[in-house]
């Protein structure tokens, strides 16, 4: 017996992803975004951080373009080529209104019917889930919101950007209600998307290797689904 329903995706046309850094995408996320660029979905990425704080041994003015070069190799792999970086601080990203303005403008921009996130809990799959994780999921959350009402962040109409409603919101590592149907060609480029992060998974010394993580995810959702590969995801109707 299944327990996940599959996500119907027969709908989505525009998916905007919002991270807060270079690699989070990559832990089963871009499994699925291959498969809707593939479909001829149009996906676009929102890193709120230049991902600078996250080597210890290299500055941040060495870290941020090495880690903006592994993100543009990662969104090839998977079919994207609109992304934006945006320079909040790394490791101290937070829900601030100037945080969700300028999530409310890239949603009023690229006017997605869907937005994915990663989960925003306290805790995370792997232990205690880092702040600019639950910031970022929480403060994209409410700028969908934002987004949509044109009396909030006014200065966005003045920009020519009329409201704008998203009508899902789609949760990567929390708690699943659906889950995306993956082949192994999705899985595959959703391993290499994450090797693509080659530098700064070196410098990581305890991290599973992305053939092994990857597939693990995708395997055990494609369990809970009556599939092969499945990515679990948390679907919210706005
Ligand atoms: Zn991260």
């Amino acid at each position: 017996m299944t327990e996940l329903p599959l996500f119907d995706d027969t709908d989505v046309d525009r998916v905007l992803c919002v991270v807060a850094h270079p690699d989070d995408m990559e832990y089963g996320g871009s499994a699925a975004v291959a498969k809707w660029t593939d479909e001829g979905k149009k996906v676009s990425y929102l890193l709120l951080t230049r991902g600078e704080a996250g080597i210890r041994d290299m500055s941040p003015e060495q870290v941020a373009p090495l880690r903006a070069a592994e993100q543009r190799r990662a969104c090839t792999i998977v079919g994207v080529d609109d992304l934006e970086i945006l320079d909040f601080p790394d490791g101290l990203v937070e829900p601030s209104h100037e945080l969700r303005r300028a999530i409310a403008r890239k949603i009023r921009e690229f006017r997605p019917d869907t937005v994915m996130v990663t989960n925003f809990e306290l805790k995370a799959r792997w232990g205690l889930n880092h702040v600019d994780h639950r910031n970022a999921g929480i403060a994209t959350a409410d700028a969908i919101r934002d987004a949509d009402n044109p009396w909030i962040f006014t200065e966005l109409n003045d920009e020519g950007l009329e409201a704008w409603k998203a009508a899902r919101l789609l949760i990567n590592g929390a708690e699943p209600t659906h889950a995306v149907a993956l082949t192994a060609e999705h899985v595959d480029r959703g391993v290499r998307s994450l090797e693509a992060h080659q530098i700064y998974l070196q410098a990581l010394s305890d991290h599973p290797a992305p053939k092994d993580m990857i597939p693990s995810i995708t395997t055990s959702g494609g369990e809970l689904a009556g599939v092969d590969y499945a990515l679990p995801v948390g679907v919210i109707d706005m």
